[in-house]
């Protein structure tokens, strides 16, 4: 540490990218929820058109892609805000909306509680039922703004949209933020909550079924009232977030839905085969509506199982915190062929 970094930032506690960088080396990586097919052709030759425009500034509204996303939803381009990446808006989240407190399921995004740390943002983590996200257990919060990932993750288990609408409804004091990062592969939007609630944030990512993890690309949609509370502190502290080449891969990915749509249904088939074969060797899964299956074996501890993976140069995302889930394994559905592989390691492994 230098001598004149603030003392506030003495102890931080980043996001572990270590796995992320490990499997980039020649592994098939299955530990970061990524999609395995790349982006669409035409998002290709999208982002290469406008990269002859990169001398200009980007547009600091992504004027296209508001539009593009408000007609998609039924709201206006004025309530979509984006984010480099949706975790720079979960940034804005913690930092402009939780005076109070936030309050988010123990075992969820890695990512709330770093942040809330960040910000000094008192939190209390929500024990789950068996695994599952409890709305009576959020009658209490006292205004804290309330994040749940909707899947979840690690558990891949999505709550119906009537339990989301049961926490909006018992918490009017309370924002309710709702992480639909991977909502595509199965669960129900909140999105038609926001005309009847002011008080409900929907939180989206090109980083999963729409292949674009590298682009970073989130955005938010909510009462026009909020979307300019978030609009403003994004042009406060990074108005040009969205550089140019990424608006115009995300609005070419948005336009492109047959080669998105093909993909989730691809990803959906290949994720309940793997189940299968899982439950079939052992394995306990979770019923996941996700890109990835969360599972642990009935006899072999999910360190072992990593650790026998990764020799294989198979990365999968193995969890120490909290130790509830230690004997778990989250594993991101690849391509037909890359599970061919993972389930054949898999099963020589664990004879
Ligand atoms: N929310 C959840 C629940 C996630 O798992 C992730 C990805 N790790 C994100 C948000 C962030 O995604 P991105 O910043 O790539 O949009």
């Amino acid at each position: 540490m230098s001598r004149f970094l603030h003392s506030k930032y003495e102890s931080l506690t980043p996001y572990d990218t270590s796995g992320e960088v490990e499997s980039m080396k020649g592994f098939i990586r299955l530990n970061t929820n990524e999609s395995p097919f790349p982006p669409s052709p035409k998002v290709l030759a999208a982002s290469y058109e406008s990269s002859r425009g990169l001398n200009y500034y980007c547009d600091p509204e992504c004027s296209q892609l508001a539009e593009k996303i408000s007609s998609m939803f039924g709201l206006k381009p004025s309530q979509i805000v984006f984010g480099n990446g949706s975790d720079e808006i979960l940034n804005f989240l913690f930092m402009g909306f939780c005076e109070k407190g936030a309050a988010f399921p123990s075992i969820t995004y890695s990512f709330y509680k770093i942040l809330a740390k960040f910000h000094d943002v008192d939190y209390i983590p929500v024990p789950l039922k068996k695994l599952k996200v409890d709305p009576s257990y959020y009658r209490n919060v006292k205004g804290r703004t309330i994040f749940i990932a909707n899947p979840n993750s690690p558990t891949g288990i999505a709550m119906p949209l009537s339990e989301i609408e049961e926490i909006i409804t018992s918490n009017p004091e309370s924002l309710v933020v709702v992480d639909e990062a991977y909502v595509d592969f199965g669960a129900e939007s909140a999105v038609k909550l926001i005309q009847e609630y002011g008080n409900v944030a929907v939180v989206r990512t090109f980083s999963k079924s729409r292949s674009l993890a590298g682009a970073r690309l989130g955005w938010c949609m909510a009462c026009e009232e909020l979307s300019q509370d978030i609009r403003n502190i994004k042009n406060t502290l990074t108005p040009y977030n969205i550089n140019a080449m990424t608006q115009a891969a995300g609005l070419a990915a948005l336009e492109d839905e047959e080669y998105t749509r093909k993909n989730i249904d691809i990803i959906r088939m290949v994720r309940d085969n793997t189940r299968t074969r899982l439950q079939e060797m052992g394995f306990e899964v979770t019923e996941s509506s996700t890109n990835f299956l969360f599972a642990k074996h009935k006899d072999i501890s999910g360190e072992e199982i990593f650790n026998a993976l990764k020799k294989y140069k198979i990365m999968v995302r193995h969890f120490t915190n909290p130790s509830a889930i230690s004997d778990y394994n989250r594993i991101t559905i690849g391509t037909p062929e890359q599970m061919q592989i993972f389930l054949e390691v898999l099963k020589g492994d664990i004879k």
